[in-house]
């Protein structure tokens, strides 16, 4: 590829990203992320999170052992009001003045009653859990009437606006589809229609000749740095074969799943040293009842640290206003990430 600037496109979204790999030298004097390197206990009663412990309005969490999901108590989509049958407010629709109601349904996912282990801290067979869990709680979201789309996402880090350090997922499941997987959708239809094939698994094609974005590869599972990445460094998980949701996966790629969730977190808490922060989600097809043959169910993980564990990529000024921009390729951030050791630093 190209060591001089460059725009990159996005095959999936239909977006473009501008890359400047001689930037990545430039001096920072910029904002330095303050590092949390307090050992976490085990349970913490002041956590609203661990198990036995009251949270917002009055409730007290089970004495859970493995995954815990509830209705997140501060939800930012409601069901349909049972008194309120037929009763929804319509649509606003003047040209430029076009509002659409929204339901849905918020949970929280708690990964394991321990305070202090996140995924690449859990045992393989704990991560399956988490996984068995997002996939029962997407597909008891999917099945409710007024659900079309379930995204499953971990906010991770203070970085990233995590508000309590108690690793933990949500489900965030609504009546319509949100803008990226409307995006993704008309790519991978479209890309299907011309060509017979998923995108995805064509895009997979081209990256298992080439390795060069590669970091791990199982039977079942790809883990990348995709070759049109906006974060320093992004990685996406991609399914061997066309799959709408998590719900199609076989016991084996849940397994595997399981493995190269925890080889791509452990590679990022090795890169720095740090409990890395990101925000990860799967993207499954819509949840509309329809067959989606173009569809590869997939994750993305979305870093902000840049440099070291306290200077973080900023998506500001030329990003807010004219499109994504990077300082470092993809091949190089997948270089860094595979030379790390397969062991997590905490447990060397
Ligand atoms: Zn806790
Ligand atoms: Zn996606």
């Amino acid at each position: 590829m190209f060591d001089t600037p460059h725009r990159r496109f996005n095959s999936l979204t239909g977006e473009w990203v501008l890359v400047s790999p001689h930037r990545a030298k430039r001096p920072w004097q910029g904002q330095v992320e303050k590092t949390l390197s307090e050992k976490l206990p085990h349970y913490d009663p002041g956590c609203y999170l661990c198990p036995g412990n009251e949270r917002a309005g009055g409730l007290h969490n089970p004495a859970y052992e493995g995954t815990f999901v509830f209705d997140n108590d501060f939800a930012s989509l409601l069901p349909p009001d049972p008194d309120q049958a037929g009763a929804q407010p319509a649509a606003v629709e003047s040209p430029l003045l076009v509002a659409t109601p929204e339901l849905g349904l918020c949970r929280v996912v708690c990964f394991s009653p321990r305070h202090d282990l996140t995924l690449p801290e859990l045992e393989i067979p704990a991560i399956e859990n988490v996984i068995t869990t997002w996939t029962r709680a997407s597909a008891d979201l999917a099945s409710m009437d007024f659900i079309n789309y379930v995204q499953v996402f971990e906010n991770k880090g203070a970085a990233m606006g995590c508000s309590n350090p108690h690793p933990h997922s949500q489900l965030w499941a609504q009546s319509q589809l949100p803008n990226e997987i409307t995006k993704e959708l008309a790519s991978q239809g479209a890309y299907l229609a011309t060509h017979a094939r998923p995108l995805l698994l064509d895009y997979l094609d081209q990256e298992h000749k080439r390795q060069d974005r590669l970091l791990f590869r199982s039977e079942h599972f790809s883990a990348l740095v995709p070759f049109w990445a906006v974060w320093p460094f992004e990685v996406m998980v991609v399914a061997h074969r066309p799959t709408a949701a998590l719900s199609d996966l076989t016991p084996a790629e849940v397994t595997s799943l399981a493995a190269i969730f925890k080889q791509v977190t452990t590679a990022y808490d090795n890169l720095f040293e740090v409990s890395f922060p990101y925000s990860m989600g799967f993207h499954q097809a819509p949840a509309d009842g329809q067959p989606h043959p173009e569809w590869v169910l997939h994750a993305h993980f979305y870093p902000p640290l840049l440099r070291s564990a306290t200077v973080r990529k900023f998506m500001v000024g030329y990003e807010m206003l004219a499109m994504p921009q990077r300082d470092i390729t993809p091949e190089a951030a997948a270089d860094r990430l595979r030379a790390l050791s397969p062991v997590h630093y905490k447990q060397r």
